[in-house]
Parts: structure tokens; sequence; C-alpha cells
């Protein structure tokens, strides 16, 4: 959470009752986070005008908690301008299917395209990849190690003419008993006629069922042109955000939604083959406001605690008080939720540890074994780990001193960190009591 936003909280919190100008300086707050995410300033303005006017209405500000209710408005409104059912691939019943990737040259259509493949193949469906870039040198030959890593098959023709390979590539399919055909294009640095036209003359060759641009989380404020550019000339359905495992708070795709009016439908984030996942705007909401993933980490621990998480941690966890037992139960539900990177990634400034490779799968298992060593006392008061029962400790887990202390040290940012969520958690859980 970031620390304008905690100030805010706070703020609201220890009133009892709000006045207009509570409302008012944490909106001016609010707008410097969108601002900061890269969120367009026209889309900010009308953002806070409308989250103003829902904050002042009398069910908010005469309710028990108006504190909790004005982070829920903004957390509401922001959900909703991104979209507010999560969009989805819209696959038709024509076969094969068609689906074109549109982009700037490094947007990562081609990482996307193979992604795709793989998500679909993972749904039952065979698909296919089509490499239409022919401009790049070895543009080809990397959809085709990818291709191959997921086992998907590559369609890559004479390597000369896009559209012709693009309409070879749906005959292949149909051939080959392929019922989705994923076409990854070629881009350029910058929106020009050349690509414009290509764009054109594939889409019309294959009449794709889907067009999905593609865009670099990181490329802020001018993705709004760039999407306009393309919405004009070959009007596609849908946004794949790509590199949001970066530190890009995600801010361009409000502006996108906003000023296209085309949903987002994925988001990239990583090397790995399945790290394509469907996008919630409820997520992205709070990833913009700088809120992180840490919610839906937390949400989603608390959805399983009921039968897998002891009770007991749930509670202190509610508390932000939690131990290295809870500690570890908690590791335990993160190894099964998708492993370790996808906590650190969670964690401010774990995008950054991630890649400097600091952090590595066999990190929870080393964790694991550093807390087994600890004494019952120890792992309950973790407060009494001093130098010699550190060392100890070490010796014990057959690890150096430092990586029990890295320990600790997580552990510590853990505990810091939950308890600023903690007014964010509670005005989730009120606003859903209330709903
Ligand atoms: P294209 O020119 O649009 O086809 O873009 P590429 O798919 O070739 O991607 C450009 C670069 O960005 C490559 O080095 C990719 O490995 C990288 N890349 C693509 N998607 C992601 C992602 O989601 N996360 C990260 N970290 N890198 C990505
Ligand atoms: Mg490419």
């Amino acid at each position: 959470l970031s620390d304008r936003l905690q100030g805010i909280f706070s703020g609201l919190k220890s009133k009892g009752r709000l006045t207009e100008q509570d409302i008012d300086s944490a909106m001016r707050e609010i707008r410097m986070a969108l601002l900061e995410a890269d969120v367009n300033f026209k889309v900010v303005k009308s953002f806070i005008r409308s989250a103003k006017e829902r904050c002042l209405t009398a069910e908010v500000m005469d309710s028990l908690t108006p504190a909790q209710n004005v982070i829920k408005v903004v957390l509401d409104e922001l959900t909703r301008l991104l979209g507010e059912n999560d969009a989805k691939l819209t696959l038709s019943s024509r076969i094969p299917n068609v689906i074109m990737l549109v982009g700037l040259q490094g947007s990562g259509k081609t990482t996307a395209a193979a992604k795709l493949a793989y998500l679909l193949k993972g749904k039952g469906h065979s698909p296919l990849l089509v490499a239409c870039d022919v401009y790049r040198p070895a543009a080809a030959d990397q959809l085709q190690t990818l291709g191959d890593e997921m086992g998907v098959k590559v369609y890559r023709g004479d390597g000369q003419d896009p559209v012709k390979i693009a309409s070879e590539g749906v005959r292949f399919a149909i051939d080959n008993l392929r019922d989705v055909v994923i076409v990854d294009t070629a881009g350029r640095l910058h929106v020009d006629e050349d690509m414009m036209a290509e764009a054109e003359a594939i889409k019309e060759a294959v009449t794709p069922d889907e067009i999905l641009m593609v865009v670099d989380a990181m490329t802020g404020q001018d993705v709004v042109n760039v999407a306009q550019a393309f919405a004009e000339r070959v009007e596609f359905d849908g946004v794949i955000m790509s590199k949001m495992d970066g530190d890009a708070r995600g801010g361009g795709a409000l502006s996108l939604k906003q000023v296209t009016g085309k949903p987002i439908k994925f988001i990239s984030a990583g090397e790995k083959p399945d790290s394509l996942e469907e996008f919630h705007p409820d997520r992205m909401a709070k990833r913009i406001l700088g809120m992180g993933d840490v919610i839906s980490f937390i949400e989603t621990a608390s959805k399983i605690r009921a039968d897998e998480i002891e009770a007991e941690t749930a509670e202190r966890m509610q508390r932000a008080q939690l131990n290295l037992n809870d500690f570890l139960e908690m590791k335990k539900q993160v190894k099964k939720m998708g492993g370790v990177s996808k906590l650190i990634s969670a964690l401010p400034g774990g995008d950054k540890a991630m890649a400097s490779g600091q952090v590595d799968e066999s990190a929870l298992d080393r964790m694991e074994t550093i807390i087994f060593s600890m004494t019952k006392k120890e792992r309950e008061h973790p407060d009494i780990l001093n130098g010699s029962r550190r060392a100890r400790i070490a010796r014990g887990a057959g690890v150096t001193v430092q990586d029990v202390n890295q320990v600790m040290k997580q552990y510590n940012e853990t505990k810091k960190m939950m308890r600023k969520m903690m007014p964010a958690m509670e005005a989730m859980e009120g606003g859903r009591g209330k709903k």
C-alpha cells in the first residue's frame, strides 16, 4: 500500500464523522495516486468527480463507518470503469476460429500469442500459431521456439508475404484439424501507415473472430494514442496488457478502457507459458491505487482458510499479529497458490527482487527448514530470537545466519505489510457486509 493512500486511510479512520473537507483532501490524494500510476489526467478528473459525488451521498456520510465506505466507493468506482464484468475471449462457432494479435514492435505480441495458444490448449483446443512477422530477422524462429516449448504447431509459410501466410495458415488449420488459429503479426516501433495497411490486409484476408491489441504496461500515457490509432484502422475487440510482472502500476489500462471503450481481456505477466491470465478489474483497481496484489493474496488466503488454514492463524492474520507458525502456514498456502515467486511479486518491492534473481523457488523449502529448527516458544514469540538463538537455528538447519536473518526480515515485512493493509481490508469486509 503506498504511503500516500495509507495516510488517507488512517487519516479518515481516526474521524468518526466526515466533513466535505475530509472527502476533498482524500480525493486529492487519490488523484495524485492515479496520476502517479500514469492514468490520463482527463480520465482522472472525471473519475474524481464521480467518486466524490458518490462519497457525499448520505449513504456514505451518515453510515457508521464512513471512512471505510469512502475507500470502498473509490475501489468500486475504479473497478466499474475498468470493466464491470470480466471480459472473456469470445470464440465463435466457426472452425477454425481466428485470433489476430496486433500492436507495436516489442509490445509482447509474439510472447502473448504463444501463451494464448498454451492457455487454449489447456482448455482442450488444438491451436495453430501463424508467423506473419516477416520483417524482423528471427521473428518466426522466436515463435517456433515458443511453439515447440508449448507443444503447439507453428505455420511459417514462405516467410515472405504476411497476408498470404495468414490465409495459408487458416487453410493449414482446416487440413490439420486445428480449431483455433492465432495470427502473430509484425509491429513497428511507432504507429505508421505500413503497419496499419498490413494489419488491415491480413484482417481482410482471414476475417478474425477476435482481434486483440497487445500493449506493454510500461507504455504510460502514450498508450492512448497508440490504441486510438489501431482502433480507427483495425478496430480491435480487446486488449492484452503485457509485462504486468514489472513495476508498472498499469494506469494505462484505465485510460485505454475509457478512451477506446475496449475491454482488457488478459494480462501477461512473465516468461512462463502459464503467465497469461484473465483480466480482473477489481485486482487492477487495487494495483492502480498502489494496493498491489496483496489484497487478492490475502483474499485467497482467507477463502481457503476455513478448511485449510487453522482458525487461530486466520484470526491472527486478521489482527495482523501473526507469529512464525502463522507465517509458515501462509507460506504453505502460497505454495499451493502458485509458488513463492507469485507471493514475492505480490509483496511491495517484490518485482525487483524477482528481476534481480534474488528469489528462487527453493527459498520456500529453506524457510521451512529454518522455521522447523526453531523451538515452539521461538516460533510463537519471534521477538526472542537474538544472535545466539539465530546461530543455533542456522546450525540446526544447515544454513547461514544470513539465511535465518533473511527469513526474519521477510516475516517482519509481511507482518508490517499486513498491518498496513488492515484499513483497506476492513473496508472491504465492511463493504461486503453492507451490500
Ligand atoms: P513483439 O515484438 O510484440 O512480438 O514482442 P515480443 O513478444 O517479442 O516481446 C518483446 C520482449 O518483451 C521480449 O524480450 C519478451 O521476452 C518480453 N516480454 C513479452 N511479454 C512479457 C511479459 O509479460 N513479461 C516480461 N517480463 N517480458 C515480456
Ligand atoms: Mg513479434
